[in-house]
């Protein structure tokens, strides 16, 4: 059996997200976005979507076989990278969100996010050096000096260089503020950068002429933890007078790693500083560096979100594609003699059902929670900070709701495979191993959920999440209104706000007397959280539908179908907010009337 199904990127979908949840009509109006109107947001989304089909999508098997090699030169990409990241470079697309001002083409995060999906579903590997550009590219655009941004940024917008994100060293996980790498001033206004850094995907690579690390290191007599962390930019190459690479910088890759998946996204070990030091140049102010890198990381953690989407609803065309093929037993109830097509089966449909209501929501959210940004950015005063916080809260949420979700999306469509899903010759089994680094990296998904529940839904003293829960029930408002074929939406909608507001009251009062209690339930919280946001946005997206067959559009198949994945959410997976209440509630002590020797003893 060869490969099948080549992705194609889901543009009609991404349209409809972004027109019924991300506001595209609304963004289009204010001034920062008037240049992304609805009907250039479709042709770009067309064509980023036809360029990633042809040009990243087929080298994605190639790039999970062959994978990397590493030797004290470098890290060659599989051969076929090289000639498709420099097409990307020259089509432009690197910069399609970033700062006008230094070449980019300023389009709202919520397209740039519709695009990063199609980007990743393609190829998830070599997404993760764009993916990385891009948060350099943010870092830079809120802290780099104009000097920086001239020299650096410009580069990186137009994808000639790379970018990286150096946190994680040997000790220094989760818990940053243990950091140990240097740095020195030097008295000239720059520093000497010595230390290991360890998983800093694509620290060095073979495709871009310059690599620019953005770098983690702690000063002379800084201050213990997070608060003695600064952020530098360490270039591969130094950089001339005329802006081009020069002398070798003193940073080098000394091995890669052998991973579950993402072959070919090299995932170095970077060594500074084994010649006397590596050069770096300070970005915002001295012990103000994790700031900077939230910058970077609140984009990071959304795009790592969108990863959940991406790898779901590539593995979901491949599983879909497998259903129509594969005959296997009598469909229940059917008159043929021959087997049937395996999609007839209910528990094939099952599968497919969840896949693709489940792809439906993240999509939503991601794209919901990317236009917060948009408008906090777009408009001004009271409304734009309120904007900025539903952002905030629902980051965590992004991205450890989709991300896990994605695992278990990759894993069904494997199931749908039976055999040959298991077998690498199918490709499904790529995206599952592909996707499980997601609820990894970038904030474990049980640092997101202590997010959730420490930082973010204290946000305004509860202010932000009783907004959110308002809209919601605006929501179940309109559906109630809507007539009988979404009244079991309104219902269980309905009930799964409940169990979020009761559970957030429960977490809140428990958090207060005993954060140890909260904490024990935070991963199920979050899970609430996702189910209930993802029900909620696939509800709003029902009621668009209805509204455009009600108006006679022509597309009746498409819309139709968004209407019965809908009440399938809602009917199966709304309910599901409610079984996790007891897991919320639960409290810490059951998990520690246990000591270590004895969960040892079975
Ligand atoms: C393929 C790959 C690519 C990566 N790319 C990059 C990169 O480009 N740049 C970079 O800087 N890093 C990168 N990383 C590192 C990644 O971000 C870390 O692996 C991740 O943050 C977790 O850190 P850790 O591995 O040290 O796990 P640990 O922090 O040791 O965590 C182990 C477990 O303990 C849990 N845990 C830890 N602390 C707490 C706590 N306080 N409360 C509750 N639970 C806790 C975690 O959730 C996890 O389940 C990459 C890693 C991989 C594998």
């Amino acid at each position: 059996m060869s490969r099948m199904a080549d992705y194609r990127a889901p543009v009609k979908d991404a349209l409809f997200a972004l027109r019924h949840i991300g506001m595209l009509d609304e963004l289009s109006k204010t001034e920062r976005y008037a240049h992304a109107d609805p009907e250039t947001v479709v042709s770009v989304l067309e064509e980023y979507g036809r360029f990633m089909q042809e040009v990243f999508g087929p080298i994605n098997a190639v790039g999970d076989q062959v994978g990397l090699k590493w030797s004290p030169d470098g890290v060659e990409t599989p051969d076929e990278f090289k000639p498709a990241y420099a097409k990307f470079v020259e089509a432009g697309w690197q910069g399609l969100n970033a700062d006008v001002d230094f070449g980019g083409a300023g389009f709202p995060e919520s397209v740039f996010a519709m695009a990063t999906e199609f980007q990743i579903a393609a190829n998830g590997a070599l997404s993760m050096a764009p993916g990385l550009t891009t948060g350099a590219i943010e870092c830079l655009q809120h802290w780099g000096t104009e000097e920086q941004k001239e020299v650096y940024l410009r580069k990186l917008i137009t994808g000639e260089w790379t970018g990286t994100m150096n946190l994680t060293e040997p000790q220094a996980g989760s818990d940053v503020g243990l950091c140990s790498t240097k740095a020195v001033p030097q008295g000239d206004g720059t520093y000497k950068i010595t230390g290991t850094k360890i998983f800093i995907s694509f620290g060095e690579h073979d495709m871009a002429e310059n690599i620019v690390h953005l770098v983690l290191a702690r000063l002379p007599e800084a201050p213990p933890g997070t608060k003695g962390i600064s952020l530098f930019i360490v270039p591969k190459f130094m950089v001339d007078a005329d802006g081009a690479p020069g002398t070798r910088n003193d940073v080098r890759c000394v091995s890669i790693e052998h991973k579950m998946g993402i072959h070919a996204s090299p995932t170095c070990v970077m060594s500074y500083g084994d010649d006397g030091g590596a050069i770096g140049y300070l970005v915002g102010e001295e012990n103000q560096g994790m700031r900077a890198m939230f910058t970077m990381m609140n984009s990071a953690r959304i795009e790592v979100g969108i990863q959940g989407v991406a790898m779901s609803d590539a593995a979901y065309q491949k599983a879909l594609a497998y259903a129509q093929e594969r005959r296997q037993g009598r469909e229940i109830g059917g008159d043929s003699k021959e087997p049937a097509f395996i999609i007839a089966h209910p528990d094939v449909r099952r599968m497919l059902l969840f896949m693709r209501s489940h792809i439906e929501a993240m999509r939503a959210l991601a794209v919901y929670n990317a236009a917060a940004i948009d408008l906090s950015r777009a408009l001004d005063g009271d409304e734009a900070e309120a904007w900025g916080e539903i952002a905030e809260l629902l980051t965590p949420i992004t991205k450890a709701w989709c991300t896990d979700v994605g695992v278990e999306v990759t894993s069904t469509a494997v199931q749908v495979f039976g055999g040959m899903g298991y077998i690498e010759e199918s490709g499904v089994s790529q995206h599952f191993r592909d996707s499980r680094i997601a609820p990894i990296y970038e904030g474990t998904n049980g640092i997101q959920a202590m997010d959730l529940v420490g930082r973010k839904i204290g946000l305004r003293m509860g202010g932000v999440v009783n907004d959110l829960l308002d809209r919601m029930t605006a929501t179940v408002a309109e559906l109630d209104a809507a007539g009988d074929e979404l009244a079991s939406i309104a219902r269980n909608l309905s009930d799964a706000i409940e169990v979020l507001s009761e559970t957030t009251s429960w977490i809140m009062t428990a958090g207060l007397a005993d954060p140890k209690e909260a904490l024990a339930g935070a991963t199920p919280y979050l899970r609430i959280w996702g189910i209930v946001v993802g029900g909620w946005l696939m509800a709003r997206q029902a009621l668009a539908a209805r509204s455009e067959l009600d108006a006679g559009s022509s597309d009746t198949a498409y819309l139709e179908s968004k209407v019965v994945t809908a009440r399938y959410y809602a009917e199966q997976h709304l309910p599901q907010a409610g079984g996790l209440v007891a897991a919320v509630q639960g409290g810490a002590s059951v998990l520690y009337d246990v000591d270590a020797a004895q969960l040892a003893s079975l």
